[in-house]
């Protein structure tokens, strides 16, 4: 999912909008806004589909006034996938001291215990959302502030949350102490502060970027001001390091790096690991396009444009059944015959999860006359699901679960493939020492089955870590 919210600036909502557009490819299926006005109180619009479809409308934004806002973009990973207007985000909630909203990126891990538990004592809950969690806490808390009270409903919950919460006259930022979900601050104008995923929100309404949130950081900002406090303790972050290969957008700035910079820097390690004799290096469009220019680049091998993408449909692996899905791949990518006739292809992709996508662009390349087809992968084989915001299946269903890089290769029934080794891929984010596996800098558990948050609703599920 993706999150924003602006403060001191009029009509914050329209800059909301423009912020979750930039964020559209963190979340498709949904978005909402809430937004506060001194006269008008808070008001909230929460609707399917694209953030350009909805709220660019005059008619809809106008519902929307005041001077603090704040949006979520829905991509479902926990909660029903069924589309329930319910399940949209910000959750709002009135307070003893006042309305309060939250929106949450990330998938929080003891949602099911908190809510079975929240339920026996009196709590109605109006989603299925894990997220609604925080708000049920919140109204248990006994603090007298708001952020006092989202610091108490986030000390209960497990799992990764990056969240921007808003009352009638603060916006609060919060990432878990391993800050495993990005969160960025920047300014806007004279008073204006921005709380937001990527960094490319922030270049959309012309907001200068200001610093990351630190991983079990609270910022609770006021009249241009800013509070920060550490409301879990000391904690070392572990970011999600699969934000850097697919789910962030390469314009985005990461640890002071460019994403696309460190894709880039992904292709040129699988070519140093994984040389192959080739005509062409042909990305799967387009989340597999910086790492096969650095691909490229490496091994001295043109660089083509294979594969056309239909930039009108979303990404595939974000639509919710595994039907879309299917007919997803076709619908979306297309093989320039000229330039495949005869050739033996490299195809660089970014991973590798049912194995469904290599296949189908596997026979759509043969289909167009290449002589071999080698696949580079520009991650290792995600073995384990994500269990902190990013949508995996099942075990039973991820192909590196089941089967060797070798088996791996004769099912989708190619020449060669070969994915980044985890060192590697450590070294392309920047860790020149690779993996400290006494102690990683990353969360990388769809590759390495290391969850660093144990996972205690799947394991009450019967997940075996
Ligand atoms: P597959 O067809 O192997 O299930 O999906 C691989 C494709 O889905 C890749 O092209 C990749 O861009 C995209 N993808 C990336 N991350 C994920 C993920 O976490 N889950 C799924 N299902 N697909 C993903
Ligand atoms: Fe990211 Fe993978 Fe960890 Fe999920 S399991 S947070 S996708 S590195
Ligand atoms: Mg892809």
């Amino acid at each position: 999912c993706g999150v924003f919210g602006v403060v001191g600036v009029t009509d914050a909502a329209n800059f909301v909008a423009l912020g979750l557009h930039a964020l559209q490819h963190r979340g498709q299926e949904a978005g909402g806004i809430v937004a506060h006005d001194a006269e008008k109180g808070f008001n909230s619009a929460h609707r399917f589909g694209y953030v350009r479809d909805n709220f660019t409308k005059s008619s809809l934004m106008e519902t929307l006034p005041g001077d603090l806002a704040i949006g979520h973009v829905r991509y479902s990973t926990a909660g029903s996938k069924a589309a329930v207007i319910r399940d949209i985000q910000p959750f709002f909630g009135e307070f003893s001291m006042g309305g309060a909203a939250v929106a949450h990126n990330g998938n929080l891990t003891n949602a099911d215990a908190l809510r079975r538990e929240l339920i026996e004592r009196g709590a109605i809950f109006q989603s299925s959302s894990d997220s609604e969690c925080i708000i049920h806490l919140m109204a248990r808390s006994i603090q007298r502030k708001h952020a006092d009270r989202i610091a108490d409903a986030l000390r209960r919950v497990e799992g990764a949350f990056s969240i921007v919460a808003m009352t009638r006259t603060k916006l609060i930022g919060v990432r878990d102490p391993l800050g495993v979900r990005p969160l960025v601050m920047g300014r806007i104008g004279d008073n204006g502060y921005v709380l937001s995923s990527e960094t490319c929100a922030l270049d959309i309404i012309g907001a200068e970027f200001v610093r990351e949130i630190d991983p079990g950081e609270m910022v609770v900002i006021q009249d241009g001001r800013i509070e920060s406090s550490r409301p879990f303790g000391p904690s070392t972050g572990r970011f999600c390091i699969f934000e850097h290969v697919y789910f962030s957008r390469p314009d985005s700035i990461i640890g002071g790096r460019s994403v696309y910079e460190t894709r880039r820097a992904i292709g040129v390690e699988l070519a140093r690991e994984a040389p192959v004799d080739a005509d062409l290096v042909c990305p799967v469009p387009d989340s597999g396009t910086p790492a096969a220019i650095g691909f490229s680049q490496e091994s001295g091998i043109p660089f083509a444009l294979g594969i056309t993408r239909n930039q009108y449909m979303g990404r595939t692996f974000i639509e919710p059944t595994e039907q879309i899905r299917n007919m997803g791949v076709r619908l979306k990518l297309n093989v320039n015959k000229s330039l495949i006739r005869g050739k033996r292809v490299i195809l660089v992709d970014d991973s590798v999860v049912r194995g469904t996508t290599s296949r189908k662009i596997k026979d759509m390349i043969l289909d167009a006359g290449a002589k071999e087809v080698h696949f580079r992968i520009a991650s290792p084989p995600t073995a384990w699901p994500c269990f902190y915001g990013v949508d995996t299946p099942n075990r039973d269903k991820l192909l590196a679960a089941k089967m060797t890089e070798d088996e791996m290769r004769d099912w989708i029934s190619v020449d060669s493939l070969k994915f980044i080794s985890l060192g590697g891929l450590y070294r392309a984010v920047g860790e020149a020492e690779g993996r400290n596996n006494a102690c990683p800098q990353y969360c990388d558990a769809c590759f390495s089955g290391e969850y660093p948050i144990t996972p205690s609703d799947q394991i009450e599920k019967g997940f075996e870590m």
